[in-house]
């Protein structure tokens, strides 16, 4: 049994197993248990875990999902490269229902959800970028030929938006709206552990030209006929990520104390 990893996987809806021949490991932490038990199998000569975000029987909705454990179980296996695709609603008519979108920016619209592991002493990370340079460019170079850029809005939910919230995303420069890119993506930088995020998009926001508003149903639907897409393109990407970390990940900790030791 070998548990160690240096890349992690947090599959999304619609993808709750991506690696074959795994071995599982139950991992315990501070923050209670992940969502699931990680699997980790080598891809490519990578050691890679696989950790679905809502339990491989999604019964973790977005508000409820255990975020600090899950990155903290990931790292505390070795990971330090993370790859988190997720579903999106597109807030731009040209961004339809299979378009994948590698984000590089995020608006936070949660609320009420912890979101971090600094809870003690005065540690202010910057999250600029909030986007590893280096995952992003590997996403980018893949088959389903992502768009580059974007800003992923983070709501609440479980709701989808009303027509009002989703203009109003789009006109502050939203791109796609999702549920859970945040706070996964700050816990992330807290670890400085690489995260980088291709989005799916499933459907057209309430609002958008021509959209007659969301559903769960399509969202499901088109995620379903995207998964193997998506699963190419992760099984390709874990392979070509950097052996060696030059990212402003790797240091965003330096000369920053801790409330904590890493694990
Ligand atoms: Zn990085």
């Amino acid at each position: 049994m070998n548990a160690a990893a240096e890349i992690g996987v947090i599959g999304g809806s619609g993808l709750y197993a991506l690696l074959e021949d795994a071995e599982e490991f139950d991992v315990s932490t501070p923050y209670g248990a992940p969502s699931d038990p990680i699997t980790v199998a080598e891809v490519g000569g990578r050691r890679v875990a696989f950790l679905p975000r809502h339990g491989r029987d999604h019964r973790y909705p977005p508000h409820k999902i255990p975020y600090r454990a899950n990155l903290w179980a990931l790292r505390a296996l070795g990971v330090r490269q993370i790859l988190a695709p997720c579903a999106v609603g597109g807030l731009r008519p040209e961004l339809g229902p299979g378009t994948f979108v590698v984000p590089d920016q995020l608006i936070d619209r949660t609320s009420g959800r912890v979101h971090t592991f600094y809870d003690a002493g005065a540690v202010h990370l910057s999250f600029a970028d909030p986007y590893c340079p280096n995952g992003r460019a590997v996403l980018l170079r893949t088959e389903v030929e992502p768009v580059d850029g974007g800003t992923m809005v983070v709501v609440e939910g479980p709701r989808f938006s009303t027509r009002a919230e989703s203009r109003w995303f789009a006109s502050i420069g939203g791109t796609v709206v999702n549920m859970t890119g945040h706070p996964e993506a700050v816990l992330a930088r807290e670890l400085a552990l690489c995260y980088s995020t291709i989005a799916l998009v499933t459907d057209l926001d309430a609002g958008v030209a021509g959209d007659h508003g969301v559903t769960q149903e399509e969202v499901f639907r088109v995620f379903a006929a995207n998964t193997a897409r998506l699963r190419g393109v992760l099984m390709d990407a874990v392979t070509r990520l950097p052996t060696v970390r030059d990212c402003v990940c790797a240091t965003a900790l330096d000369g920053i104390k801790l409330p904590f030791d890493l694990p």
